[in-house]
């Protein structure tokens, strides 16, 4: 091939590459200039297992029973009880290890209270796995993070605190009769 028909595919080549850069200039954009442009995510986004306070309580609605704990597939919530001086039991302590979280929301479905939600929370990034293992007190915090969570499991179990009926997957989750 002559020189000038090198030069000629080498232009040829450059303006089919730019055909295509110029042709995006002219569509929706998909990328966000993150983290200060915050995507918008699907409302059945499933992100961090929450625990939220009920403002009527100031609790959580957790009864510590434990359905969550037994029904992950991943066995990363661990729930410690205790009894209150209602004789009640209560949650004295939760903790979810968020790595190894599938994300597939069976402690949601089997909570009978409606005590956990599936949060927005999505950043997960930290320097250690031991940060990934969140307390009751994060869990309350990210809880708090999404009222309108809250609001919607409120309005799918109609939870008011107590226990509110079974689901299949709840049947599962129960302990194992001695
Ligand atoms: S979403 Fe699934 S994997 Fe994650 S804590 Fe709940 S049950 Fe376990
Ligand atoms: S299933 Fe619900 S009420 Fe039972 S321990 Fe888990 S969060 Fe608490």
């Amino acid at each position: 091939m002559s020189v000038l028909g090198q030069v000629a595919d080498g232009a040829k080549s450059i303006l089919k590459g730019l055909r295509v850069t110029l042709s995006y200039l002219f569509r929706k954009k998909v990328t966000l200039q993150y983290p200060e442009e915050r995507p918008k995510l699907s409302e059945r986004f499933r992100g961090v297992p929450a625990l939220p306070i009920d403002p009527a309580t100031g609790r959580d609605r957790c009864i510590a029973c434990s359905a969550c704990a037994r029904v992950c597939p991943d066995q990363v919530i661990t729930v410690t009880p205790e009894v209150g001086e209602d004789k009640k039991r209560r949650l004295a302590d939760m903790t979810l290890d968020v790595a190894g979280c599938i994300f597939c929301g069976l402690c949601v479905e089997v909570c009978p209270t409606g005590a956990l939600v599936l949060s927005d929370e999505f950043e997960l990034a930290h320097s250690s796995r031991e940060d990934l293992v969140l307390g009751l007190e994060k869990l309350h915090e990210i809880g708090g993070q999404f009222p309108e969570k809250t609001a919607e499991t409120e309005e799918s179990s109609g939870a008011q605190g107590e226990p509110q009926g079974t689901t299949p997957q709840a049947e599962a989750a129960k302990e194992p009769e001695a």
